[in-house]
């Protein structure tokens, strides 16, 4: 059965990359990457229930894909950008939990190369409102002891 990251991968066309250039670290400093409910239950899982918030994702709402904002949670943004972006790295990037987006995403894309419908962000913010990650959401909601569906 396709995993969530796979239908990601096929609806994006993204292959997974790493990459340490300001273009890319510049993403880090503006805000975090997103991430599936599945990546967040795992980072929970992994003891970093801190450094997560719940957020209203509006962007789909803008691009008129979505009649409201999308609730999730994500890794919270500080004034320096993602709160796991320490020292010029991703503090995630070793573990193996760096956020679904974060390990798709790279400096190569542009705004004339940008279709809504196929990027990354969307893609992976859709997962929030799939069915199919219910029991997923829900087990965050425990465990966070907040509302999101
Ligand atoms: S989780 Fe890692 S890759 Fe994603 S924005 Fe934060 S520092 Fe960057």
């Amino acid at each position: 059965m396709e995993t969530t990251f796979q239908r990601i991968i096929r609806r994006t066309g993204r292959k997974p990359v790493s990459c340490k250039c300001r273009e890319c670290q510049q993403q880090c400093r503006t805000c975090p990457c997103l991430g599936t409910p599945d990546d967040i239950e795992r980072l929970i899982d992994a003891g970093y229930s801190d450094k997560l918030a719940l957020t209203y994702w509006c962007v789909g709402q803008m691009f008129g894909a979505i009649p409201h904002p999308i609730r999730m949670v994500q890794a919270i943004q500080t004034d320096g950008g993602c709160i796991f972006f320490r020292d010029g790295l991703c503090e995630l990037h070793e573990c193996g939990l760096k956020p679904t987006e974060g390990r798709l995403s790279h400096h190569t894309t542009r705004l004339e190369t940008f279709r809504f419908r196929n990027s990354l962000a969307w893609n992976v913010a859709k997962e929030w409102i799939d069915v199919r990650n219910d029991d997923t959401i829900q087990r965050i909601e425990t465990k966070l002891k907040l509302r999101i569906l």
